[in-house]
């Protein structure tokens, strides 16, 4: 950790902030320049804020050098995590397209999903069976038979099902149903669910927050790695701006930014991440190139029919497209898709 003092910065300040910084266990490297004074701590301690030197008076700013997550850290594991489910590889060279509807609807709307996902190349089928709706009289999922739905149609079509986990008490539903379990956004730190996520042995999509900052996902990444799952993968979905063109602003540039920082995958999902469908086809090619391992979009035979988010679900045809062009991108940077 690096303290900046002030320029003109009292003996007394700096002596104070160093008093504090020795009781919280660090050893303290001093260099006083002819403006600035620098305080360098090293020490085992982690937990700490640094706002909380910042107060101090003389305190110009502090900086903490190593970052507060360890497991999800790139330096924990430089080559990168694939996570494995049967012949899928998720963070290898191949980037995976997951797609699907908002909600699981009914048997007929699965089905068709499931043609359109797997007959355009796509490797897992989405659909909630849980959903997390803004307003409690809307909609909220066909629960235990939309996941029987789901893996029925995912199982004829040769596809992997990923699915929401909203609560604590659905993981063994989901377990039995799912092969991963996702993480909304609103849920990011929902930190007793995260920790329930650490004892399993699924893997976890984990959405960012809608508020969230990337320090924020890789901290609840740590939480479920924490508890022994390693296989986390990360969402970029969107986040809350004072931009309202569209419903969330995309983040493009927490693509390279987490790849990075963590040896996790790393997917994009432009559906949430734009909330309009002819926004997501430039989204998604936006995301393949920034680096992304994988594509997470909603589909539907009839969107302008769907139950939830049909405004931002492709069409059919859409999606085939999606697919041709994101493979294309893939290949100009060296993958494969
Ligand atoms: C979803 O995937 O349908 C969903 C609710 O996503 P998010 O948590 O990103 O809003
Ligand atoms: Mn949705």
């Amino acid at each position: 950790m690096l303290v900046v003092m002030q320029e003109g910065a009292t003996e007394t300040q700096t002596e104070a902030v160093i008093g504090r910084l020795v009781d919280m266990g660090f050893t303290v490297h001093r260099s006083t320049g002819v403006r600035h004074t620098l305080l360098g701590g090293v020490g085992p301690t982690d937990d700490f804020d640094p706002a909380a030197l910042e107060v101090f008076d003389g305190v110009k700013e502090c900086h903490r050098i190593i970052s507060p997550y360890k497991l999800a850290s790139r330096h924990f594991k430089p080559g990168g995590t694939i996570v494995k489910i049967n012949s899928v590889e998720i963070g290898g060279p191949k980037v995976i397209s997951m797609a699907g509807p908002c909600s699981i609807e009914s048997v007929e709307q699965i089905e068709a999903c499931a043609r359109i996902v797997a007959g355009a190349g796509a490797q897992v089928i989405r659909g909630g069976a849980f959903k997390p709706r803004s307003s409690p009289y809307s909609f909220q999922g066909m629960g235990e038979e939309g996941l029987r739905i789901l893996r029925s149609a995912a199982d004829r079509h040769g596809l992997l099902v990923v699915s929401e986990v909203m609560d604590q008490v659905q993981i063994p539903l989901l377990i039995e149903y799912a092969d991963i379990l996702q993480v909304g956004a609103r849920n990011m730190q929902n930190f007793n669910l995260l920790r329930e996520l650490g004892h399993c042995r699924k893997p976890i999509l984990l959405k960012r927050g809608i508020a969230a900052t990337i320090e924020e996902l890789l901290l609840s990444a740590e939480y479920i790695m924490s508890g022994g799952n390693y296989e986390v993968i990360l969402c970029e979905r969107g986040i809350r701006t004072f931009e309202t063109s569209t419903r969330n602003t995309m983040d493009i540039s927490a693509i390279p930014v987490l790849k990075r920082l963590t040896h996790l995958p790393v997917v994009a999902d432009p559906s949430h991440g734009t909330g309009k469908r002819d926004y997501v086809l430039p989204m998604a090619r936006a995301a393949v190139a920034a680096g992304a391992d994988g594509l997470l979009v909603e589909v539907h035979p009839d969107p302008d029919r769907a139950i939830s988010d049909g405004a931002q679900t492709l069409r059919p045809q859409q999606f085939t497209e999606m697919m041709q062009q994101t493979r294309a991108i893939a290949t100009a940077i060296g993958r494969s898709a």
